[in-house]
């Protein structure tokens, strides 16, 4: 009889959406006249940009011919789109990054939790909390963790506690941890990192021999000039980070499929020997065993973001999302909401109101403005008395949402 991976059961069967889904629906079938408007997802809703359109259709029209045919590509990606991403994304930014350190993917969700493939299974992992819940439940699969308490927190894993006490900033850890996730801008919180902040977590790596996994799925969100875009721009990051970058959330890609993974060829682990192994090597070797790479078409899709009206048209992008941002921040705080994030970000998060459940405010917004949005408690214990709005939403759908909360709980 075939055995199963017994770590999955640990999971906490994707209790989250699952949740909001039957709730929306008991709400929608006993209401079927409510216009509900949902502000719970993290996916884009507007169309892709013109200039990657315009490069995809000439990437079909080439594979139509013989002469300018490709099957199998490099499995790490295409050097002309890894030498944009490095000049572009990193160089231009002072980050000393080479384009063979650069692996095109078909997503950050996919090789946040692949990435593991490379490391040992006796590392102390340690998450903030609330988190993205990919990190945690790869690890869980992985069978890095113990089992799930009643508050969804598993045995084996370090929580870090973020909240507005700490500006949704982790403390440092006294302890040892090995793998460290990190995401900034943040998902759920919307929350930034200061260089000073990074540094700190660069020089607790560096000191303890720790690998950072830096997330900046939501880097092209950064507003302020003063914040650092990739964890590279930090001195010493070389030595200790792997980022993480997606096409999902700047040019709309979630349904195209582009990503990429920083891994420096200075970054090195531990064997059971004891000997000192290059991640980049591994990484490599997981790759090219592993996956076949990202199609031709997406890929010259994803060059053209690169072209002077790529970056114009995924800036316009990233702005219509901000706007919609700033519209929530603003009419949540008319309505006496506190609230943080949606600045470098496309997420609001609110503080419920009197002392409202991440779940009973779920419930009063469905029920009273029907209007779907994510409790915090599902990123995490923490998360509980929060609350995340999406910017991700038509402008129609973010003002008519934003109009029936402030008169419901305008004071
Ligand atoms: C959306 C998102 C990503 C991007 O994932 P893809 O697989 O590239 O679409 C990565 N990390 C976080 C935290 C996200 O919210």
């Amino acid at each position: 009889m075939a055995t199963i991976n017994d770590n999955y059961l640990k999971l906490k069967a994707g209790y989250l959406f699952p949740e909001i889904g039957r709730r929306v629906n008991a709400f929608a079938d006993a209401n079927p006249d409510a216009n509900i408007i949902r502000l719970g997802i993290g996916d884009v809703t507007e169309p892709l940009p013109d200039a990657c359109r315009s490069a995809m259709i000439r990437a079909v029209e080439e594979m139509g011919d013989r002469a300018s045919f490709r099957g199998y590509g490099p499995e790490q990606g295409y050097a002309w789109l890894r030498e944009k991403i490095a000049a572009h994304d990193f160089q231009a930014r002072g980050c000393d990054i080479d384009a063979s350190e650069i692996f095109i993917s078909d997503g950050s969700k996919c090789d946040t939790g692949n990435i593991l493939d490379i490391f040992g299974n006796n590392n102390t992992i340690a998450v903030t909390d609330p988190v993205y819940p990919v990190y945690v439940d790869t690890n869980v699969m992985a069978g890095h963790t113990g089992e799930a308490n009643d508050r969804g927190e598993y045995g084996g894993l370090v929580y870090l506690p973020i909240s507005a006490e700490n500006n949704f900033t982790a403390e440092i850890p006294t302890e040892k941890v090995d793998l460290i996730y990190l995401c900034f801008p943040n998902n759920p919180t919307g929350a930034t990192a200061s260089k000073e902040h990074l540094q700190a977590w660069v020089d607790y790596a560096r000191s303890n021999g720790s690998i950072l996994f830096f997330d900046a799925a939501y880097e092209a969100f950064i507003t302020d000039p003063e914040l650092p875009h990739s964890i590279y721009e930090i001195e010493g990051a070389r030595e200790c980070a792997i980022e993480f970058r997606s096409f999902s959330k700047n040019a709309g890609f979630t349904g195209t499929r582009c990503a990429l993974t920083v891994v420096p060829k200075s970054l090195t682990g531990k064997a059971a020997d004891g000997s000192d192994v290059e991640l980049w090597k591994l990484w490599n070797r997981r790759q090219s065993t592993k996956f076949n790479g990202v199609s031709y078409i997406v890929q010259r899709g994803t060059e053209a973001v690169y072209s002077p009206e790529g970056q114009a048209q995924t800036k316009a992008l990233v702005n219509f999302y901000l706007e919609n941002a700033k519209i929530i921040r603003e009419q949540l705080t008319v309505a006496g909401l506190k609230v943080y994030g949606g600045v470098n970000a496309p997420y609001v998060w609110v503080q419920t109101p009197q002392g409202l459940s991440s779940w009973d405010f779920f419930d009063k917004l469905l029920h009273t403005c029907n209007v779907v949005g994510t409790p915090g408690s599902g990123f995490g214990a923490a998360g509980e008395g929060y609350f995340r709005i999406s910017a991700f939403n038509s402008r129609e759908n973010v003002e008519e949402a934003m109009q029936r909360i402030t008169q419901t709980f305008r004071v």
